[in-house]
């Protein structure tokens, strides 16, 4: 289990109860969308909503502490910020996996961006297809 506390305050974040469930959620989840938190929330925390939930989500986006991994035609899902990686993402069943970026990958995207005067902030890699237990069916 991961200092929450510690991962809230390094963004200048207050450490409130919800914040720290919601982060302790994710990371036991890995990807999950808003409603998949709200209810592995609600378990210790019965009274919270999931406005609070969709709320408290939000801002933690906005100072980079969970990082929102969007999903075409669906809806988002979220994971707590750490080491980049990209996600192979399957359109079957919805799993998404972590793999890792490779150097040659980062260095490949920087040389794009910069050959277009392109100053790059973020950056997030998402292949949509189906998975192999899915395809195994
Ligand atoms: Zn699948
Ligand atoms: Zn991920």
């Amino acid at each position: 289990m991961r200092d929450y506390a510690k991962m809230l305050k390094e963004h200048s974040l207050k450490a409130t109860f919800q914040r720290m469930t919601i982060l302790s959620a994710l990371d036991t989840m890995g990807h999950a969308n808003i409603e998949e938190i709200y209810e592995t929330v609600l378990k210790t925390h019965p009274t919270i909503s999931l406005a609070t939930v969709y709320k408290n989500i939000l801002t933690m986006v906005q100072e980079g502490v969970v990082v929102e991994v969007p999903i075409s035609g669906e809806k988002s899902k979220y994971e707590l910020k750490r080491e980049e990686h990209l996600h192979l993402i399957c359109k079957k069943c919805g799993s998404v996996s972590d793999m890792p970026m490779r150097e040659s990958i980062k260095e490949e995207t920087e040389k794009i961006a910069r050959s277009s005067s392109f100053k790059p902030f973020r950056r997030q890699i998402n292949i949509y297809g189906i998975c192999k237990n899915c395809r195994d069916i």
